[in-house]
């Protein structure tokens, strides 16, 4: 998600900026632009690249823009929902996106609807804007009346003709910062990687239960609720971001390679002669696992560039499919040697799975697996793509019987107090504070109100 006040280029730039955030959803992409009067949109399902061509870019007129790109999770990933929306009505037109999942969302629609609503999907934007339409004052006011509401995870972009407001929930689980133009302009996204795409500098994050409005006179800001956390998703370090973006000043790369480190004490591989990692994800983990083990770092693996994540894929078959495609292994490198293997996570357990008999099949002794998140034992309710238990290989089996079913020699995941440890949140946020740790522990941040909560 971006989103650029006062800029020239905003459509190409805007542009450069989903490029920069693709890695965090290649279902849809959209861009809605603002020239101060009337508002110009083009979305479409497919990558960035392939949604946008240089006339339609060129249609996207204006100086103001909020963009997004999808990656479907509770919501369901169909036409209808590719964000941003826009909202034309006698107030004028304004235009949202979001990311996250609010977890009251049923009741809120139920209760809008109760009310004389009518609902065209079942998006979080599409809320809002309804929420928004029943409250009354300037846009500062409605928003944070409608985001009082809301319980659960998420991020709001929402553009007026000519200004810019941004929220995130009040336990700060999404990330979003602030980043400024030297020419005056301004652009807040999920990720900093995206301001160096676009030649913006950071200024700072976004707060748990903030509300910013960004227009002509500079950056106004307010507070919707009073007792607020930082519960950052742990997966955000884990998985999501880019290595090169900071979440709230701390930066990916370094947080993945001391958690590496801490897994190498906490799990060592005596016998192992060298560690590798599984491309990209778990490349930085490994270099931290090798440094602290004193064990040789090598390129056992390449990744085909030109393929998508396997995780995403619909069915078991295509996803095993897709890993071999995706993956293949430098045998030379593995041959006749005991190999560290380390992964960011295992989710439903099939990466693991065939990476491990690849690696056996190539000539390595042994492959000792080494995972630098916790086990996931519990569904996600805040956006991130595993909801149920069924699909999740640790709420089902011990460790032990993971290690069995994967072909691992030996298997060791990092612990929850390893994790943030390495990722050094505890120091800026306190012990108790500092992430969401829901899908390892079961102690979710909110109250659940879906019926689908199942053991
Ligand atoms: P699995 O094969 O189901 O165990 O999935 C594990 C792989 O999926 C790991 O290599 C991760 O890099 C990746 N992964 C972890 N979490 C997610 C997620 N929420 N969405 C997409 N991929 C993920
Ligand atoms: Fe992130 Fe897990 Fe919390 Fe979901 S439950 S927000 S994936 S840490």
């Amino acid at each position: 998600m971006i989103g650029i006040f006062n800029q020239k280029n905003v459509a190409e730039l805007s542009y450069y900026g989903l490029h920069a955030l693709q890695h965090r959803g290649q279902e849809s992409a959209g861009i809605v632009t603002s020239d101060g009067h009337r508002m110009h949109i083009h979305k479409g399902e497919g990558l960035v690249r392939n949604v946008f061509s240089q006339m339609e870019m060129d249609r996207l007129k204006g100086a103001h823009a909020i963009g997004h790109v999808n990656y479907a999770s509770i919501a369901e990933s169909e036409a209808l929902n590719v964000q941003p929306f826009l909202f034309k009505s006698a107030g004028g037109e304004l235009a949202i996106c979001h990311n996250g999942n609010i977890v009251n969302s049923k009741e809120i629609q139920a209760f809008l609807e109760r009310e004389g609503s009518i609902f065209q999907t079942n998006s979080n934007g599409e809320l809002l804007a309804h929420l928004l339409k029943r409250t009354r004052g300037d846009m500062m006011s409605r928003l944070k009346e409608a985001l009082n509401y809301m319980e659960g995870s998420f991020s709001f972009l929402v553009m007026e003709p000519d200004a810019l407001y941004v929220a995130i929930d009040k336990d700060g689980m999404r990330p979003m910062s602030i980043g400024e133009f030297t020419n005056g302009g301004y652009v807040v996204a999920a990720e900093t990687c995206a301001f160096d795409a676009v030649g913006a500098k950071y200024v700072r994050d976004v707060l748990p239960g903030e509300v910013l409005r960004i227009g002509a006179a500079g950056i106004t800001t307010d507070n919707y609720a009073k007792l607020t956390r930082h519960l950052m998703c742990s997966m955000e370090y884990i998985y999501f971001a880019r290595p090169d973006s900071d979440i709230e000043e701390i930066n990916v790369y370094e947080s993945r390679k001391r958690c590496g480190a801490v897994l190498a004490k906490e799990s060592p591989a005596p016998t192992a002669d060298i560690v590798i990692g599984v491309p990209d994800s778990g490349l930085s983990a490994a270099i931290g696992y090798a440094e602290a083990a004193g064990l040789p770092f090598e390129t056992g693996m390449v990744k085909n560039r030109y393929i998508g994540r396997t995780f995403i894929e619909p069915t078991q078959e295509l996803r095993e499919q897709g890993v071999k495609m995706k993956l293949s292994v430098i045998a030379k490198v593995v041959q006749g040697r005991s190999v560290v293997l380390v992964d960011d996570s295992i989710v439903r357990g099939t990466t693991s799975r065939n990476l491990i008999t690849m690696l056996k099949n190539a000539g390595a002794k042994e492959v000792h697996m080494r995972i630098a998140a916790p086990e996931i034992k519990h569904p996600c309710f805040y956006g991130v793509d595993y909801s149920s238990y069924e699909e999740l290989i640790s709420a089902k089996h011990t460790t032990e019987e993971i290690r069995e079913r994967i072909g691992a020699d030996s298997l060791g995941f990092i612990s929850v107090s390893g994790l943030m440890k390495g990722v050094g949140r505890a120091e800026k946020f306190g012990k108790k504070c500092g992430h969401c740790t829901a899908c390892f522990t079961g102690e979710y941040a909110t109250h659940l109100y879906n019926d689908e909560v199942t053991t």
